[in-house]
């Protein structure tokens, strides 16, 4: 794990490496125009949507977001982190990496969240050990035995104990000379209220580490033996640990889930490894939290089907409203060139009978029966059709009821066939003609119009508005602009965070033209900025010299608006509470920003 690539054996591989040859191996390609299309590896899809650029030696899926350069297509394909990723096409191109390992000085260099990953990965192996060694061990071994998971499983999982006490992981560590700080950050341990000292966030917990799909220790969930509360507690969200990103089990259910193309998604540890024993190996769990959008489109790269398992009706009712809700909001429709496109699974909701969950179903009833409840889960609007009628039955008012609930629900659907189709289901089910059905919903669809303008801008947020998105994408495709962009300080107007560190990365780096984007990506470790990257990088927009000196100072004129405004509403604010001291300086700053914005409207 350990292992430091020194910078000019990744250069050196960048150049003898070409991302045609290497992805031709796995998906076949078809020439079109500059790029080459072909089927994505990462979703399953039936028209290609997978393009792979040779001049930027970058890949982006239109169709599912995964985008990146060579190094990042074999971490994807075959399950890799970086530094194996390096070394397997090191090996392939014949480039010789010096074996060895890391003094003290490059220890230090090693970068926060491989150092994460490195503490997580000792911490695993400090739990596992505790839990095969002393009689508090034992006693934790006994319970899992008596939840009835198998020896292999336990192993399999990486399962630990984390001992009794206040310190046994925190002295682990100091020996080892780990600074107390660093491991502040992985969130095993906490600093005392007194400020005096440090101690073990899992103490007398069985420990269920998190590994995501690159093998990669990223946190850990911790359950209690008896009734003490919480029963589980989780890593907190850490450089490398993002619960609404992250699904246990996955890193051992994925290539199952590609073979049988269908996942079981759970809600606990425990249901997981009982699924995972019984051999119904294609199934994950959520990690204390609800379904995300970013889970869904994770699944999506192996499974066009889901089966999402509850244990009682109403979890069943919410998870399925808010699926419709993730994929709706995945369907906000967006012109070209923007991140997301739409995205479809095929998704479906399993009750199980009698207030049984995962666990105990499988041990009454076995895998059988399991499998086959599992074959007949509803799809998403049937069983929500079903869950009403169950609700509110057949008589004249129920059926007002039924529709009033199902409106929404159907409205979200802005696939026109497959929205006629369940609007004539329940129409045959509940006995209503399909056109007063059709008239609710279009009523609804009238208020989901209003409701998108609110929508869209939350997704703003989150990507950036176009504008900071052109900017970035001419960055990327006209680097010939970018002394411009320096002058103008075009980077302290970006609002998104993800936009303004990759357009600080561009600068910072010399970036001078397209052939480098993909070095920027070896750069850049956060998944979100490189699909960002990739996909700006690739969106067909032709630039020249005035476009984008224009789109220059659209942006920048927006921008300085927009500071003009925050400083005024400041200056009232501290008039209004009489704060002279900070008044005056608000004032300064207004009158030094004049000075600036007049400067650049000269030159
Ligand atoms: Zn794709």
């Amino acid at each position: 794990m350990a292992i430091f690539i020194p910078e000019d054996k990744i250069l050196e591989i960048k150049n003898a490496a070409d991302i045609v040859d290497l992805v031709s191996e796995v998906v076949q390609l078809k020439k079109a125009g500059k790029n080459f299309v072909g089927l994505c590896p990462f979703h399953a899809e039936k028209t290609p949507s997978f393009t792979v650029s040779p001049e930027k030696q970058i890949f982006y899926c239109f169709g599912c977001g995964a985008g990146g350069n060579i190094f990042s297509f074999l971490m994807k394909t075959e399950g890799l982190a970086f530094p194996e990723a390096a070394r397997s096409l090191a090996r392939r191109y014949g480039i010789d990496i010096p074996n060895r390992r890391l003094t003290p000085e490059q220890k230090q260099r090693m970068s926060e969240r491989e150092s994460l990953l490195e503490i997580n990965r000792q911490a695993m192996d400090f739990f596992a050990q505790a839990l095969r060694r002393g009689a508090s061990g034992q006693s934790a071994m006994a319970y899992l035995s008596k939840r009835g998971l198998s020896s292999n499983i336990i192993d399999r999982f990486n399962l630990g104990y984390a001992p009794k006490g206040w310190d046994h992981l925190l002295n682990f560590f100091l020996k080892k000379g780990v600074p107390p700080a660093r491991l502040e950050r992985s969130g095993l341990i906490l600093p005392k209220k007194d400020g005096r000292g440090y101690y073990d966030r899992f103490r007398d917990r069985i420990i269920f580490p998190i590994i995501d799909v690159n093998q990669a220790v990223i946190g850990f969930g911790g359950r209690v033996m008896d009734d003490t509360l919480p029963k589980y507690l989780n890593s907190p969200e850490t450089p490398v640990y993002n619960k609404s990103r992250s699904l246990y089990g996955l890193h051992l259910s994925k290539d199952k889930c590609r073979q049988v193309q269908t996942v079981h998604i759970v809600e606990g540890y425990l249901d997981l490894l009982t699924l995972h024993q019984n051999g119904i190996e294609n199934a994950v769990a959520t990690l204390g939290t609800a379904l995300t959008a970013d889970h869904v489109r994770m699944l999506s790269r192996y499974v066009p089907r889901m089966i999402l398992v509850y244990d009682s009706d109403e979890a069943g009712i919410r998870s399925a409203l808010r699926c419709i809700d993730i994929f709706w909001k995945e369907h906000v429709d967006f012109s070209r060139g923007d991140v997301f496109r739409e995205e479809k699974a095929d998704t479906h909701i399993l009750v199980l009978p009698d207030g049984h969950d995962p666990d105990s179903y499988l041990r009454e009833k076995g895998p059988g029966a399991f499998e086959k409840a599992a074959s007949h889960a509803p799809g998403i609007i049937s069983f929500l059709i079903e869950q009403s009628i169950g609700m509110h039955g057949l008589s004249t008012e129920g059926k007002i009821r039924i529709v009033t609930d199902l409106k929404h629900p159907l409205s979200a659907i802005n696939d026109n066939v497959a929205r006629s189709l369940y609007i004539k289901q329940l129409s045959e089910r509940i006995g209503l003609e399909e056109k007063i059905i059709l008239e609710k919903v279009r009523e609804d669809s009238a208020e989901t119009k209003k409701r998108n303008i609110g929508h869209k801008k939350n997704y703003t947020d989150r990507m950036g508005s176009r504008l900071e998105q052109q900017i970035i994408a001419m960055m990327l495709q006209f680097p010939d602009i970018l002394p411009e962009i320096k002058r103008n300080n075009v980077i302290e107007f970006i609002e998104n965070p993800h936009l303004q560190f990759i357009g600080k990365t561009i600068l910072q780096h010399q970036f001078s033209s397209v052939e480098q984007i993909s070095g920027l990506l070896s750069r850049i470790d956060n998944p979100e900025q490189q699909r960002l990257i990739s996909a700006l990088a690739m969106a067909e927009e032709s630039w020249d010299e005035s476009g984008c000196m224009k789109l220059i100072a659209q942006f920048v004129k927006q921008g300085q608006k927009r500071r003009d405004r925050q400083i005024l509403d400041r200056i009232k604010a501290a008039e209004k509470e009489n704060d002279q001291e900070t008044l005056n300086s608000l004032l300064k700053e207004k009158q030094k920003l004049a000075v600036q914005s007049q400067r650049q409207h000269r030159a």
